[in-house]
């Protein structure tokens, strides 16, 4: 099993106790978790992808056929990904997707998926009986490449892929502009080192690399007609935040296929962000941010010219799932509840903006703390603000009552207020 002590890096030359890591802070209600912004932890203790696998394989043996572990591709350093299958893809089932930690660095989301698997394998009655009624696949780290990032010799999980952007390859010219979510230097926001930590292995942000047409290859697309590739890449009007992603890595390529084959009523994503206050009469330390829709106008592909929006139909589930996800952590007036809407994004490039164009509903989870900030500091607390909506929405799924949530509640949902943490007054995106 993984280790759970954490390890103060001493890469600054900073010696601290593991006791000013709960140092107070009194903006919110809880103080923290957060540290300092001059310091850094290391990740050592943190699940490899050799114990992710490890993890995986136990969880199918032990679920007695329940469960079947498939391979769903390999990232670009070669390590595997993996969905674990719940039920089949068969339309006469209701379907969920969970997939967690396409950014690398923010890890807790497939801890609780693990701990989700537990369940399930070991559920009772109830829980067999939502499992006839509903097949849920769960895709846990998306980015294993960037999980085991280095820092100067230690773990130091990354945002992003390992990837070199290579026009040449494609049969560009060699100035073609890389795609515009492409982390030349391989840098990542950090807490001192003037806020950026340059590791220097170029990566891919995997959460804009998506493609709302599925079929989209982009080897293919440059093997016939390189010059307009060229030219939707050197013009900023089709290649930016609310275009298409190109599909450059091979790991959105795997999450897509999955998409396509599995084809899930509901998506949900998992990720971590900064630190917030509920509203300025509310204290409350958030503890998770949602967000129901991603897109805004609708899109259209500059590859084929096809247009696509979010089908009515869609939107409203999609509203109706982050509405139960709210009332699932509604727990008096604790800091469970204390939930506030990610800010609205018009992302087709994103996993779920791109998935959510093509008709499944979807609901981002935005856990708080970034892994550099957070440590391990109240993980049993925090995994359970992305288990509890996951159970009451396969619930709701399960026994059809997720259509009789009031979609218009989710324009009650507490709007983003702002950030708590000094080095990060607005907060992280997804
Ligand atoms: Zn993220």
């Amino acid at each position: 099993m993984k280790k759970t002590a954490i390890v103060l890096s001493t890469t600054l030359g900073l010696a601290l106790a593991t006791s000013s890591v709960v140092s107070a802070n009194p903006t919110t209600t809880p103080n923290g978790p957060w540290v300092q912004d001059e310091q850094n932890l290391s990740f050592s203790s943190f699940m490899t992808n050799e114990e992710l696998y490890s993890t995986l394989q136990k969880l199918e043996k032990a679920s007695h056929g329940k469960m079947v572990l498939d391979k769903a591709g390999e990232s670009n350093d070669g390590n595997a990904m993996y969905v674990a299958k719940y039920g089949d893809n068969s339309p006469d089932k209701k379907k969920l997707l969970v997939y967690t930690q396409i950014h690398g660095n923010e890890v807790l989301g497939t801890e609780a998926a693990m701990e989700i698997m537990q369940k399930l394998n070991s559920g009772g009655k109830e829980i067999n009986d939502i499992l006839d009624e509903v097949s849920i696949w769960i895709m846990p780290r998306i980015n294993p490449d960037g999980t085991m990032n280095q820092y100067e010799g230690e773990q130091y999980p990354a945002r992003y892929n390992h990837q070199t952007w290579d026009p040449e390859a494609l049969g560009l010219p060699s100035d073609t502009a890389a795609p515009w979510y492409y982390n030349a230097d391989g840098s990542e926001r950090g807490q001192n080192n003037n806020e950026r930590i340059v590791y220097g292995i170029p990566g891919y942000d995997l959460n804009r690399d998506f493609s709302p047409n599925y079929d989209f290859d982009l080897e293919e697309f440059a093997a016939e007609n390189p010059e307009e590739l060229a030219s939707i890449l050197n013009n900023p009007k089709t290649n930016n935040p609310s275009s298409t992603g190109f599909e450059v890595s091979p790991e959105a390529e795997a999450l897509t296929g999955v998409v396509a084959d599995f084809d899930p009523d509901v998506i949900i994503d998992v990720h971590h962000r900064g630190f917030n206050r509920l509203s300025e009469d509310d204290n409350r330390s958030v503890s998770i941010e949602v967000l129901g829709q991603f897109t805004t106008k609708p899109f259209t592909d500059p590859f084929t010219g096809q247009n696509y929006s979010i089908d009515d139909d869609v939107l409203t589930l999609s509203k109706q799932v982050t509405v139960a996800a709210y009332d699932a952590l509604q727990i008096g007036k604790s800091s469970f509840g204390a939930i506030q809407q990610y800010p609205q994004v018009n992302y087709p490039g994103s996993g779920l903006g791109a998935f959510q164009l093509n008709g499944a509903a979807t609901m981002l989870i935005e856990v708080k703390g970034q892994t550099q900030t957070l440590g391990q500091k109240q993980n049993g607390m925090l995994k359970q603000t992305v288990k509890a909506p996951i159970y009451d929405i396969l619930a709701k799924l399960a026994d059809g009552s997720i259509h009789d949530v009031d979609a218009s509640r989710y324009e009650d949902i507490p709007p983003y207020y702002g950030g708590i943490d000094p080095s990060d007054p607005k907060g992280t995106g997804f």
